[in-house]
C-alpha cells in the first residue's frame, strides 16, 4: 500500500515532466557553489557510469556494469555519496544497468528513471527489485522530459515514441546544461538515432510541441555514445555540437575494439579534445556554467 502510495506520488510529480529538488547543504567533501556542477565519469570498466554534482545534490547516468558494482560502490563511498537524487539508466543493457541493484540497495536513492522499452534483461530485473524493497520509484522517461537538480538541468532528446526497436537506439538522449554550458549524453544510440534527432531539428526548427527537439545548444562536452564505437557519433553529429572535450567510456583492451578508430578522426578532426576512462581512469570536468574545466580523477 505504502509502495503504490509511493508510485503514485512519483508517478504525479513525473507527469508534470518537471522535477525541481530545491538546494540544501552542499555536497559533502567537495563544496559545489551555485550555478556550477562537478561532472565524474567513472571508470566501471566496459561501461558506463556518470555522477553530476550539483549545488544542491547528486544525479547518476548509468551505474556500469556487474562485474564493476563493488568498484562504483567504493569510489561513490570515497566521494562522501550516501544519496542520489536522481538516477537515470539510459538502458537496460548490462554495461548501464548491471550496478542498479547494489546502488539501490547501499544508497539512498530518491527516483530511477529509464526508457519503457518493456526490455526485462536480468539487470533491469535485479535493479527493479532492489527498487521496489528500498521504495524507490522507477519511472518511464522520454523525449521532452525535464528535470532540474539546483543549478543542473536536464532536458531529454530521446527516445521519442514509438521507440526504436534496438534497445541501444532507444537509449535516453538528454542534454546536461548548467548555466551557458551543455554536455550531451546518448548511451549507446546508433548515428540513425542521431541523425533522426538531428534532421527532426532542421524539420521542427522552433518544435518544443513537435518533440521537444527546438534549438539543439552547442555542447562543451560530449560523451561519445556507445563507448566509442564507430556506429554512434557521426560527424554530422560532432558538427551539431561542437565539444571543446569528448569523453569515451570503455573498458582497458576491451573484446569489441571500443574505441574504434574512426571515431577518434572524427573527433579529433572537429577539434575535441579525446579524454578515455580505459587510459586514465575516473574523469572530472568542473563546470562553471561558462565553461568546462578538466580536473584530474582519483583513478
Ligand atoms: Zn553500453
Amino acid at each position: 500500500m505504502l509502495l503504490a502510495a509511493v508510485f503514485f506520488a512519483a508517478a504525479l510529480i513525473h507527469y508534470t515532466f518537471f522535477v525541481y529538488i530545491p538546494s540544501r547543504s552542499a555536497p559533502e567533501g567537495r563544496k559545489i557553489s551555485e550555478g556550477c556542477a562537478l561532472f565524474a565519469f567513472l571508470d566501471v570498466g566496459q561501461g558506463d557510469s556518470t555522477l553530476i554534482m550539483s549545488d544542491s545534490g547528486y544525479m547518476l547516468i548509468d551505474a556500469g556494469p556487474d562485474s564493476s558494482e563493488e568498484r562504483l560502490r567504493t569510489k561513490l563511498d570515497m566521494l562522501g555519496i550516501g544519496r542520489i537524487d536522481l538516477c537515470f539508466f539510459t538502458h537496460t543493457d548490462e554495461d548501464h544497468i548491471g550496478g542498479g541493484d547494489m546502488l539501490l540497495r547501499n544508497f539512498d536513492v530518491g527516483s530511477v528513471y529509464l526508457p519503457d522499452t518493456g526490455r526485462d534483461s536480468r539487470s533491469f530485473l535485479d535493479m527493479e527489485s532492489a527498487a521496489a524493497e528500498a521504495g524507490v520509484p522507477v519511472l518511464p522517461c522520454s523525449a521532452g522530459d525535464r528535470f532540474m537538480l539546483g543549478s543542473v538541468s536536464v532536458r531529454v532528446l530521446a527516445p521519442k515514441y514509438p521507440f526504436p526497436d534496438d534497445v541501444n537506439d532507444a537509449s535516453l538522449i538528454m542534454i546536461i546544461s548548467v548555466g551557458e554550458t551543455n554536455a550531451i549524453f546518448s548511451g549507446d544510440a546508433g548515428s540513425a538515432v542521431e541523425k533522426e534527432i538531428l534532421s527532426a531539428f532542421r524539420v521542427d526548427g522552433d518544435g518544443e510541441a513537435d518533440g521537444g527537439y527546438s534549438l539543439l545548444p552547442r555542447c562543451g562536452l560530449l560523451k561519445a555514445g556507445h563507448h566509442g564505437s564507430s556506429t554512434s557519433t557521426c560527424a554530422e553529429w560532432i558538427e551539431t555540437f561542437r565539444p571543446d572535450y569528448a569523453v569515451i567510456s570503455c573498458g582497458r583492451g576491451n573484446s569489441f575494439g571500443h574505441p574504434h578508430a574512426e571515431v577518434m578522426v572524427r573527433l579529433k578532426a572537429a577539434g575535441a579534445e579525446i579524454c578515455r576512462t580505459d587510459l586514465t581512469g575516473d574523469i572530472y570536468f568542473f563546470c562553471d556554467g561558462k565553461s568546462f574545466i578538466p580536473e584530474t580523477g582519483d583513478g
